[in-house]
């Protein structure tokens, strides 16, 4: 199947074509239907296989079928165990975007640089990707706020839970609202990520690559 088959429209098959991808990976044919049909997902997948624009490419979808209702609130959640990883999401996230018409804000906030300059970006940020412990810093400096968070994705969550995240992940959890799409993706299926799905995912479709 092709990007188009998969349900994604016009503006951003341009972007994807931008991006010289050829065919959706795997991972990507199957995720992209479920996450758009509004599914909770659990990914099993490496680094490499495509899992990135796998989630991002169907949360952008939903962004252009909604347009101006959407704006200025922060909407999307993404929480990740590293700086790297999140500076490389928010890059894959402002290439789909860049030459869209409708502009979608995103931004990674983590850990080392100064909470200060991240708050003045936070403003009107649509989509977050954040290191647990600085997106708690920045909760309880009320500079951001999770209450029109309508997708959480969990990138690399085995990492987490091997960083010790699990206590940050209640407290964030606790944040959000209840009715919400959880897409949680992990490099492994130990029990520690069964017990995550069990807490946080709702009849999931479960995606091993
Ligand atoms: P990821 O697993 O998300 O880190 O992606 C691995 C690499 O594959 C990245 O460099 C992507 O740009 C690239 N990529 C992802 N999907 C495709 C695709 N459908 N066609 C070509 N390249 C892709």
């Amino acid at each position: 199947k092709t990007f188009e088959d998969l349900g994604l429209s016009k503006p951003l098959l341009t972007a994807i074509a931008a991006q010289k991808y050829g065919k959706p990976y795997p991972i990507q044919q199957e995720a992209i239907p479920a996450i758009l049909s509004g599914k909770d997902i659990q990914g099993i997948a490496k680094t490499g296989s495509g899992k990135t624009a796998s989630f991002v490419l169907p949360i952008l979808e939903g962004f252009l079928n909604k347009k101006a209702s959407r704006r200025r609130n922060l909407k999307v959640l993404i929480l990740v165990p590293t700086r790297e990883l999140a500076m490389q999401i928010s890059e894959v996230i402002s290439a789909f975007t860049e030459n869209l018409e409708d502009e979608v804000k995103n931004l990674a906030v983590y850990g080392g640089i100064k909470v200060n300059q991240q708050m003045v970006q936070l403003k009107d940020t649509e989509i977050l990707v954040a290191t647990p412990g600085r997106l708690l810093d920045l909760i309880s400096s009320q500079s951001v706020s999770l209450g029109k968070v309508e997708t959480l994705v969990l990138d690399e969550a085995d990492k987490m839970l091997d960083l010790g995240f699990k206590e940050e992940f209640g407290q964030i959890l606790k944040l959000l609202p209840k009715k919400r799409q959880n897409l949680l993706f992990s490099a492994t299926l130990d029990t520690k990520i069964i017990d995550l799905k069990k807490e946080i995912l709702n009849d999931p479709v479960t995606i091993e690559i």
